[in-house]
């Protein structure tokens, strides 16, 4: 059964190619911020939109995801949740949290799924029913539409399965992703001569998007299982395609990711 209170999920461009997430709870006034990389353009939203934010979420400790905490939490004094394992490198957490944590956000139920790869204490917020009949995950910068992030700090084998543990949530996830990297996304994945039809259905759907300026995310899960390479290291056509049929699909991540670090 669906949540009967559904939420409401707040798309804020930011810096050149961030987007900020908010998650409205209409019944509480619940208002989460997850991943405010600067204050401004969130200040400008909830004016516009007449909303006050409860509480900030962060999904890593980069900048361009934490920048707008402390202006936030002084000017609201609002709680800060984030990984455990970040607490010298993000300032001021009060709900520390792990692996498999429940948590609520704007008081929907949450699940906290360690994403390591992109950095070593990366996690992602799974809310398996915040209404709309389907759920949301918060991923900040370990799943992007057609592709993923960087991998910095963990390994290879860290970050495929991250992406893996992203992969196995429903097919209706709507997937809140930190960047609008989906159109060289795209190009990059054109250049594998990967014969997937969902993929090259995808890749146009994203430019002739981006073609009206329009954002790609959130994007559905199952879009992104069917058509990103990234989610697909262990599929034959993707293993052919790379020329490693038979490979450890930690290996094809390897080979597919540094080939985007070079495109
Ligand atoms: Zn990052
Ligand atoms: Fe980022």
């Amino acid at each position: 059964m669906s949540n009967a209170n559904p939420a409401q999920v707040y798309r804020i461009p930011a810096f050149n190619d961030n987007y900020i997430w908010m998650l409205h709870n209409p019944l509480t006034k619940a208002l989460a911020v997850i991943d405010p990389g600067e204050a401004e353009p969130v200040l400008a939203a909830l004016k516009e939109h007449n909303l006050t934010p409860t509480e900030i979420v962060n999904t890593h400790h980069h900048g361009d995801h934490i920048g707008g905490n402390e202006v936030l939490r002084e000017r609201f004094d609002i709680p800060v949740m984030a990984p455990a394992s970040e607490e010298s490198r993000i300032a001021n957490i009060t709900t520390p949290v792990r692996h498999g944590d429940r948590v609520t956000i704007a008081g929907y139920d949450a699940e906290v799924i360690e994403t390591p790869g992109h950095t070593t204490g990366h996690v992602a917020f799974h809310l398996p029913d915040c209404g709309n009949g389907h759920g949301v995950a918060f991923v900040g910068d370990t799943l992007f539409s057609m592709g993923c992030g960087r991998v910095f700090e963990g390994t290879m084998a860290q970050m495929w399965a991250s992406l893996s543990a992203l992969r196995a949530l429903p097919d209706q996830t709507l997937i809140c992703a930190g960047h609008e990297y989906s159109a060289s996304n795209a190009k990059y994945v054109a250049s594998l001569n990967w014969p997937r039809a969902a993929a090259k259905a995808h890749m146009e759907a994203i430019h002739a998007l981006r073609a009206k300026d329009e954002p790609t995310l959130p994007v559905m899960l199952k879009v992104e299982k069917d058509a990103n390479p990234f989610l697909n290291c262990d599929a034959d056509d993707l293993q052919q395609a790379m020329g490693m049929a038979g490979a450890d699909p930690a290996d094809v991540f390897a080979a597919l990711r540094e080939g985007k670090d070079a495109f």
